[in-house]
């Protein structure tokens, strides 16, 4: 296996009770909160992170901004919209491949050292999971091979369904590099 893959991890759970030093949002265009991840972390995060969410003036589609996380264990939340899933003829790969960038950029850019993602676009938007999985594992391991501060990145599953599929897109990554 790829020394890069021993950097990601897949973790089974609530995203908003990691201690790492950014958990991503997948956030809608407002970013003023929603159903899904987006909700739970503005629960656990408090009223200020609506209020300075306020001031971002919402989110393009595959881009990324990062908050203060308030009352989370994580210092920082780096919001993120992805791509509603309507058959992948809409850009849906190339926006989503998009938003992990942008995030793993904002990190760098920050000097974090461990970030955690939730499966962006696979709850409501409804992005296939394999196909989500293997676009996330792929822009994490092409980050992790130019320079980086990112020492650990978490891959989060609310469901073993999700932590399954990371764990098969992993694998077949590592496999690919191998052969
Ligand atoms: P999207 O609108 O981008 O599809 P959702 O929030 O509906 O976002 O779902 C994205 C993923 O986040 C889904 O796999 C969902 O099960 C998961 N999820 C929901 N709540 C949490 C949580 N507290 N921690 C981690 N993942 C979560």
């Amino acid at each position: 296996m790829q020394t890069a893959n021993r950097r990601i991890e897949v973790l089974e759970g609530d995203i908003t009770k990691l201690a790492v030093d950014a958990i991503v949002n997948a956030a809608n265009n407002s970013l003023l909160g929603g159903g899904g991840v987006d909700g739970a972390i503005h629960r656990a995060a408090g009223p200020e992170l609506l209020a300075e969410c306020r001031n971002l003036g919402g989110c393009a589609t595959g881009a990324a901004k990062a908050t203060r996380g308030y009352r989370l264990p994580a210092p920082w939340v780096i919001h993120t919209v992805g791509p509603v899933w309507t058959g992948g003829a809409r850009g849906e790969p190339v926006l989503l491949a998009s938003c992990y960038r942008e995030c793993l950029l904002l990190a760098r850019e920050l000097g974090l050292r461990r970030i955690a993602f939730p499966a962006i676009s696979c709850g409501v938007y409804g992005y296939p999971l394999e196909l989500a999985s293997n676009i996330a594992v792929r822009e994490l391991l092409a980050h992790f091979a130019g320079e980086t501060t990112l020492e650990q990145v978490n891959l989060v599953a609310f469901s073993p369904e999700v932590a399954q599929a990371y764990r098969r897109a992993l694998v077949e990554t590592a496999d690919q590099s191998a052969g």
